[in-house]
């Protein structure tokens, strides 16, 4: 997936401020913030969009949930909240297609959301 921005910040081709490592997940900053901490968090595995998820690929979902509950609570944020994002596809406002979560802290969320 040569073309992909998010597989580029897997390769270290492109560079990326990265928070979280593990063997299937990947978390950086994202480049256009939200919210004073906005994160990232995509499977090392491509998969454009969650409705391409396959059953032997539903454990990549559980491990990305893993992966920000280790995130806020490094950062202190499990108890004050915090909002998970997934757009899937057009209507969504889904600009890159490699599955990835927002993890959004630092401030209080609207619902319902824009
Ligand atoms: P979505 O609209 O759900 O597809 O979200 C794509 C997100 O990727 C947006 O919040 C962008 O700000 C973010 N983004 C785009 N390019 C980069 C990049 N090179 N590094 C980090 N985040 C990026
Ligand atoms: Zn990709």
């Amino acid at each position: 997936m040569n073309d992909c921005l998010f597989c580029k910040i897997i390769n270290r081709e492109i560079p990326a401020d990265i928070v979280y490592e593990d063997d299937l997940v990947l978390a950086f900053s994202d480049i256009n913030p939200q919210a004073p901490n906005h994160t990232l968090i995509i499977p090392k595995k491509h998969i454009a969009r969650v409705s391409d998820l396959k059953e032997e690929e539903a454990h990549l979902m559980g491990r990305m949930i893993m992966a920000a509950n280790k995130i806020v609570q490094e950062k202190g944020l499990a108890n004050k909240g915090y909002r998970i994002v997934l757009n899937c596809g057009k209507d969504a406002g889904q600009e890159v297609f490699h599955i990835h979560l927002h993890l959004l802290s630092g401030r209080k969320f609207t619902w319902p959301p824009g």
